[in-house]
């Protein structure tokens, strides 16, 4: 008996097996993001009003149309930018599908996609199992409280060849809560054309910024609108992460290539789910501006947590997760810190190793999310404190 070789390169998620230590063990989970608040009842209603109206066949398998048309709708409203709906967007199962359909789609195998290291874990097996070859290149922590993770822009032009056939950009990004500049995005644009390379997006926390950061969709940059396949979904914005609906926008032909592949690998996704998706797009300003401003006073509470509790945390400019730095404990490497966490102190975040190659960074890097009710996180302080006290005894003790 075996399973592919393919399959046999990458590991289960480490986020999601994180999760599941949570559950078994009663800590608080900080770590796969998804909330443990209600999602707003007006969407709630939506998907509940969809059922009930028979909404329960399949739509058409790239989406259905009045839903497409919403997305359409608000892409100009946030990004300025007109698409067609009835040749650019591609329904998914979540953008997890959108991008994995979006590689096997556009590139052939030996071709090769570019990512900034940290990255979200998927991308990896996504990768592995479009045949392609992933090119890094790296993020490196701020050194002040007010800058951002940057890159070396040779070492971002290194990475480009003839081979090249798309880059990957998470702006915010997950796990560091990058927000990519307009300057840096340019100097994407610029590579992309030279080496006719297309720029996969995935902008599932578009609508989560701090400090006055304001989100650049690569659509946007001039020459861009063709070679850009746009990654979004409901899941971070609306808080429904378990409903499963996203989508990719690109140019008619890149298009067709996507919505091939999703339509054999899942066909469609779920109906009433999109019906209640126009009602989540067509939210008001307000709804934006307060999911901004309800994750910012969470992230704060945690920082401080975090901070008091002796972990270096660099402040996020977007998303909701905050990586932290723990070679102030000693500890021996992430991943036994974090058990060590989540089985004596009560609390589940991600070793920072699960966001890059393996052996290649994140082995003193923890990440955490914060895309919690305030009584979690408030829990989850107290058991940071708790720890700090108990390994700083334990510490005493030896000495
Ligand atoms: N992309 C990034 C950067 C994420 O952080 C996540 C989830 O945490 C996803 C994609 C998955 O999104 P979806 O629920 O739309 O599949």
């Amino acid at each position: 008996m075996r399973i592919s070789r393919k399959v046999q390169q990458f590991t289960e998620s480490v986020i999601r097996e994180m999760s599941r230590h949570a559950i078994e063990l009663g800590a608080v989970n900080l770590a796969q993001g998804f909330p443990d608040f209600s999602a707003p009842e007006e969407i709630k209603r939506a998907a509940q009003q969809a059922i009930a109206a028979d909404i329960n066949q399949y739509s058409i398998t790239w989406g259905a149309r009045d839903f497409r048309r919403a997305i359409a709708d608000s892409f100009v409203r946030w990004q300025g930018t007109e698409i067609d709906p009835e040749r650019e967007v591609a329904v998914c199962c979540g953008s997890t599908e959108a991008m994995i359909a979006a590689l096997l789609g556009l590139a052939d195998p030996g071709e090769e996609i570019i990512v900034f290291e940290p990255f979200y874990e998927n991308y990896n097996p996504d990768v592995i199992l479009s045949d392609t070859v992933m090119r890094y290149v790296t993020l490196h922590p701020p050194k002040t409280d007010s800058d951002d993770w940057t890159f070396d822009p040779a070492e971002l032009r290194a990475a480009f060849s003839s081979k090249t056939r798309a880059i990957i950009i998470n702006t915010p990004h997950n796990p560091t809560g990058k927000v990519f500049t307009r300057e840096e995005l340019e100097l994407v644009r610029d590579l992309c054309l030279e080496f006719d390379a297309l720029c996969i997006t995935d902008e599932i926390y578009e609508h989560i910024l701090y400090d006055g950061a304001r989100h650049i969709s690569p659509v946007t940059i001039d020459g861009m609108r063709d070679r850009t396949v746009t990654i979004n979904s409901l899941s971070k914005t609306y808080s429904v992460t378990g409903w499963r609906v996203g989508w990719a926008i690109a140019a008619p032909e890149l298009c067709t290539g996507i919505r091939k592949v999703h339509d054999f690998l899942t066909v469609g996704t779920a109906s009433p789910l999109q019906a209640a998706g126009i009602t989540a797009l067509g939210m008001p300003p307000s709804y934006y501006a307060e999911l901004s401003e309800h994750y910012s006073a969470r992230r704060g509470l945690l920082l401080a947590a975090l901070r008091s509790a002796g972990f270096h945390a660099w402040t996020p400019r977007g998303a909701y997760y905050i990586m932290t730095d723990i070679s102030g404990f000693g500890a021996e490497n992430d991943r036994a810190f974090a058990m060590q966490m989540v089985r004596e102190f009560g609390i589940a975040a991600v070793p920072g190793s699960s966001f890059y190659r393996a052996g290649q960074g994140g082995s003193q890097q923890i990440r955490f999310t914060f895309c919690k009710k305030t009584e979690t996180l408030e829990r989850a302080a107290a058991n940071l404190r708790n720890m700090a006290e108990q390994l700083r005894s334990t510490a005493g003790a030896r000495a």
